[in-house]
């Protein structure tokens, strides 16, 4: 692993911090949490601002080939997260800019590439990733929607669930059966839609903490250009596996946890319970140093899978143990953090919520990352099988 950056990059990193650090001091009051830019339209013209602001300097782009707008490495691009992550500004459609388009330098033709990775990098167009269904999840395989080729088209018909902000996005890229009677995996095309296509209906699923993220989308002769394919026809199980690697990367998650643990240090130090310091609490300092020594782990694991990537490997294992162990310790820190905090943690729309009601959201969210992106369960399946040469289990 090699982490010397030139001068260059250390010059961009600065420039990451100082951009985000500017931004961070005029989100909107309610920007919390995982999905922030979701929760109503301010938080959702803050995101697109943000994300034009980066288009603008060629952020998005970061990791790209030069021939598409790229200006830098796989490194650049961490840096970048790392900085959005500790200012806690998203500002970069996660699905479009992390996921879709390196899939598409992998496996879109040329005519893919020149259409699609423009106005990802530019923040023209948000992308939502239209996958899981009610009876297909983890084994995604087993999806029953269905893309059938007329002329120059494919009809869609079907649902899709849990897509998140699909009621915002302007296009989806999605997983259907385009030959319903040939093999599992050798039956599936991937295949990119705008969302404003006739037929497509996307309804809202309740959530707990309020935030309306997350929705249902179903399809009733849905067309789409049998153009807006990436890779080949029945072919999309290998687009979705190059796809999910880049979806399990995960700096920027650990970066805001770096911010989370600062942030619960200054408020120990500051704040007395019983007339002590909580810094001088011995299970809190424990506890807190604990969760220290796991993030700078996570930290380190994360710089090594974005070294993997830019040196061409796919890091499936590596990519995997990192969405296991992130979300963990996710989940680890805001079950301390509200232990911590006691009864105001529980607190979020208040004069007397600690550290803006943060925690109190963090708590009903940590555990999002432990399912979305395959389940933990899943990526310790292929840790144990891909990783490690364990028999493979069906
Ligand atoms: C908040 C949220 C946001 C999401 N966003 C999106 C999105 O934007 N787009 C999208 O397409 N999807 C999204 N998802 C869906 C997500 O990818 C699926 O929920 C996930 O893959 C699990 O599938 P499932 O819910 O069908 O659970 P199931 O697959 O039914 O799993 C149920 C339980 O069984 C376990 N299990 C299943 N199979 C195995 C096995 N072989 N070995 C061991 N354990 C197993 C699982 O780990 C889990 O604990 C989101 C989900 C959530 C909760």
């Amino acid at each position: 692993m090699n982490f010397k950056l030139t001068d260059e990059q250390v010059k961009r990193r600065g420039e990451f911090f100082a951009v985000c650090r500017e931004l961070e001091k005029v989100k909107p009051p309610n920007w919390v949490g995982i999905e922030a830019m979701y929760r109503g339209d301010e938080c959702w013209e803050f995101h697109r601002h943000c994300a034009k602001e980066f288009g603008k300097r060629g952020w998005l782009a970061l990791a790209w080939p030069a021939e598409y707008g790229g200006m830098g490495d796989m490194m650049d691009k961490v840096m970048f997260s790392e900085a959005r992550g500790y200012h806690g500004i998203r500002g970069m459609d996660v699905f479009g800019v992390q996921m879709l388009a390196p899939t598409i330098l992998h496996a879109g033709n040329e005519e893919v590439k020149r259409r699609f990775l423009p106005p990802i990098a530019s923040a023209e167009v948000m992308w939502c990733e239209l996958w899981s269904e009610p009876d297909a999840g983890s084994d995604l395989a087993s999806l029953t929607s269905t893309a059938i080729k007329k002329g120059n088209e494919y009809v869609i018909n079907g649902q899709k669930i849990w897509t998140t902000g699909a009621h915002r996005a302007d296009w989806g890229f999605g997983v259907f059966k385009t030959a319903p009677e040939a093999k599992k995996h050798h039956n599936l095309s991937f295949l990119l839609m705008d969302m404003k296509t006739p037929g497509i209906t996307v309804r809202s699923i309740p959530y707990m903490t309020g935030n309306p993220a997350y929705n249902e989308v179903f399809f009733d002769d849905v067309h789409v250009p049998a153009e807006n394919i990436v890779g080949q026809e029945n072919g999309g199980w290998a687009v979705v596996n190059i796809l999910a690697g880049f979806e399990r990367s995960g700096i920027d998650q650990v970066m805001s946890m770096v911010r989370g643990v600062e942030e619960l240090v200054k408020f120990c130090n500051e704040t007395k319970r019983g007339g002590q310091p909580l810094s001088k609490d011995p299970i809190i300092r424990s506890r807190l140093a604990q969760l220290a020594i796991e993030v700078e782990a996570a930290r380190t694991l994360a710089y090594r899978i974005a070294d993997l990537q830019n040196q061409g490997e796919m890091a499936l294992m590596d990519a995997s143990a990192g969405k296991v162990f992130f979300s963990e310790i996710g989940e680890r820190l805001a079950f301390f953090a509200t232990d911590m905090l006691g009864p105001y943690g529980q607190v979020r729309h208040s004069k007397w919520a600690p550290l803006s009601g943060l925690w109190e959201d963090m708590y009903q969210e940590c555990f999002v990352t432990t399912i979305s992106m395959g389940t933990n369960e899943i990526q310790r399946n292929i840790i144990a099988w891909y990783g490690l040469g364990l028999p493979r289990m069906k």
